[in-house]
């Protein structure tokens, strides 16, 4: 069955591009062109991921990707966002706003589809291994659900595949690196994208609360997390 992107956009020439794109490559898109429209087109259907503009009319990618997360019927849709602002990306991939990905502008339509399929790719595991676990944290990677003390805790795909990544590390250390290409699909990492992996541990431990600690930093190197034998 064809994936069902929507594309919020307001310029229609990028809008048109990346429609022709993901379109080609298989996907079925819709569009919006401001905030309000986004989020009804949400609601109305909810779409297997989104890729919002950062700056549109009415009510801006930053503010519509928080009401998505917000709302239950939506919180779990990947978000990737378009933006143009690299003083941007630690609120659009961090606590505040909580987009899955994000992709610079100018990019080229190539990588974004790349992006596309990856958190999809990501958000939908094919196979079903057990369920992993640190102490109190336990992550059921076929039920795609994560428990602290027994109580479901609400992880966008971006933290899920974090704590998967390193759970199934079981103690070795995992690089920013490594992080960035296993749960974000980068080949390789600059500074920005090396922040926004802590910018998302921060987030994951202190959805972890007592148990966030046991994620132990790595100074220069990385993050390991100590899970419990099979
Ligand atoms: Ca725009």
């Amino acid at each position: 069955m064809a994936r069902d992107v929507l594309v919020v956009e307001d310029e229609p020439d990028i809008r048109r591009l990346v429609v022709l794109h993901l379109e080609r490559d298989g996907f079925r898109c819709r569009t919006a062109t401001n905030g309000p429209d986004a989020l009804r087109e949400a609601k109305t259907a909810v779409p297997d991921l989104v890729v919002l503009d950062l700056m549109l009319p009415e009510l801006d990618g930053l503010e519509v990707c928080r009401r998505l997360r917000s709302d239950t019927s939506t919180a779990a849709v990947p978000i990737i966002m378009l933006t143009a602002k690299s003083d941007e990306v630690d609120r659009v991939v961090g606590l505040e706003v909580g987009a899955d990905d994000y992709v610079g502008k100018p990019f080229s339509p190539k990588e974004l589809v790349a992006r596309v399929r990856a958190v999809l790719r990501r958000s939908r595991p094919h196979h079903a291994p057990r369920v992993l676990s640190a102490g109190p944290v336990a992550l059921d990677p076929a039920r795609h659900a994560v428990t602290l003390h027994g109580r479901a805790v609400e992880l966008t795909p971006k933290e899920f595949d974090l704590l998967q990544a390193l759970l199934e590390a079981a103690g070795r250390v995992l690089s920013r690196e490594h992080l960035l290409n296993r749960v974000w699909g980068y080949a390789r990492a600059d500074e920005i994208e090396s922040r926004t992996v802590d910018v998302h541990v921060r987030r994951l431990r202190a959805k972890l609360g007592d148990a966030g600690s046991r994620i132990a930093t790595v100074k220069t190197v990385g993050y390991r997390l100590e899970a419990d034998r099979a």
